[in-house]
């Protein structure tokens, strides 16, 4: 079994889907060691999002991450880092297939890749470190 680490980003919480994305993730079986509500300081996102610090949607990314709590999730299950990220679909929501969180609930708009409803790791490096961060 491995560990990853989820979140349900402000537009999620929003728009009232935190129950909706939780019982997707439940139904595929996956177990929720830990969860969470958390009003994330810069300093928590500026660790978190460091690979992405310099980039053009980095400020807007962070200022969109405190613009309201988050459900942060320490999940557990068999290959669940590649498995949820299957779940949450591709990054920008537009183009998520059918069946995915992202591709069933997430808006098209302008803001839609930045406004992508979830966040979950990408390796067991990346799991393991952001995981330290939000527990
Ligand atoms: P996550 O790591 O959150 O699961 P991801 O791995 O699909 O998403 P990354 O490329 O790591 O995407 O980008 C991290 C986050 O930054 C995205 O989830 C999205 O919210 C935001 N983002 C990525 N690319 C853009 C962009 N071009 N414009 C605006 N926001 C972006």
């Amino acid at each position: 079994t491995e560990e990853t680490l989820v979140l349900v980003k402000p537009d999620g919480v929003a728009r009232g889907l935190t129950g909706t994305i939780l019982a997707r993730i439940e139904a595929k079986g996956y177990s929720l060691v830990d969860i969470r509500l958390v009003e994330p300081s810069r300093d928590l996102l500026a660790q978190h999002y460091a690979e992405h610090e310099g980039k053009p949607f980095y400020e807007p990314l962070l200022e969109f991450m405190m613009s309201g709590p988050v459900v942060a999730i320490r999940l557990a299950g068999n290959r669940v880092i590649e498995g949820f990220r299957s779940l949450a679909g591709t990054t920008d929501p537009t183009t998520a297939a059918p069946g995915t969180i992202r591709g069933d609930l997430g808006r098209d708009w302008g803001l839609a890749v930045q406004q992508n409803l979830v966040h979950g790791s990408d390796s067991p490096e990346s799991a393991a470190r952001e995981l330290a961060i939000w527990f």
